[in-house]
């Protein structure tokens, strides 16, 4: 079997026992895209809970994206403080809404539905603070497109079981992975990775005597350095 061959394989014994552990979750919409565009300002170097309070504070205080364009942009960061990096987030959000608002006539990010892949890729990551992750999520979650984001997770458990090499970056690593497994299972997979990070393959310390990954980890097996410390 060629390495190409044995990676695959890999992937594909990763998915499914990720399967078995947690299931197949079914693609859905999570949010709007101009929420989740605007989700994933907010969660830039931040934990989950505190991205979504200051989403939920945001749009307490403002209840249409018109009033988020039009607030003075101190209020505005005020009003997503619990979100960190206020100062940059907030007038990240109101440029790009800004920029929509003047490219498509709406607050519709509808057209990156049918958009070529890598037009719609390269439409988002031209607004100043989304990268390929962010671009990622809006495509993957809001329209089904096949794309694989790889969050600090998924980036840490490439690593340590061997898809990626210790110094692959998470940008390398979503090409990686979209080689490496179906588009049709982008989705489960990218959801069961990050599930499996939280709970078991954690950052400090992973609980590797009840991984059910064991058998396919090059950390494991001792063939990969240890993990560096955790980063966010
Ligand atoms: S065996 Fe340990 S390092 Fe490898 S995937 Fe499982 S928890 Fe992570």
């Amino acid at each position: 079997m060629s390495s190409d061959d044995r990676l695959h394989a890999k992937a594909q014994a990763i998915y499914r026992l990720l399967v078995e552990e947690y299931g197949q979750p079914a693609w859905r919409r999570h949010y709007d895209p101009l929420s989740e565009l605007v989700l994933t300002f907010l969660s830039q170097n931040t934990s989950d809970v505190n991205s979504h309070r200051a989403f939920e504070q945001l749009k307490a205080r403002y209840p249409t994206w018109e009033a988020v364009v039009a607030a003075p942009t101190e209020e505005l960061a005020a009003a997503i403080r619990s979100g960190g990096l206020a100062d940059i987030k907030a007038p990240r959000i109101q440029e790009a809404l800004q920029r929509i608002l003047e490219e498509r006539g709406a607050f519709d990010l509808d057209f990156l539905a049918d958009l070529p892949l890598e037009e719609a890729k390269g439409w988002l990551t031209s607004l100043q603070g989304i990268g390929p992750k962010s671009a990622a999520i809006v495509l993957l979650f809001c329209f089904g497109r096949p794309v694989f984001p790889v969050d600090t997770h998924i980036h840490r458990l490439s690593q340590r079981l061997g898809i990626v090499s210790p110094e692959t970056s998470r940008e390398q690593a979503q090409a990686v992975w979209e080689a490496l497994v179906p588009a049709e299972v982008y989705y489960p997979l990218h959801l069961n990775l990050i599930t499996h990070g939280r709970r078991v393959c954690r950052a400090r310390d992973p609980l590797c005597p009840i991984c059910a990954l064991q058998a396919h980890c090059d950390w494991y097996a001792g063939t990969v350095p240890p993990p560096h410390a955790a980063k966010r």
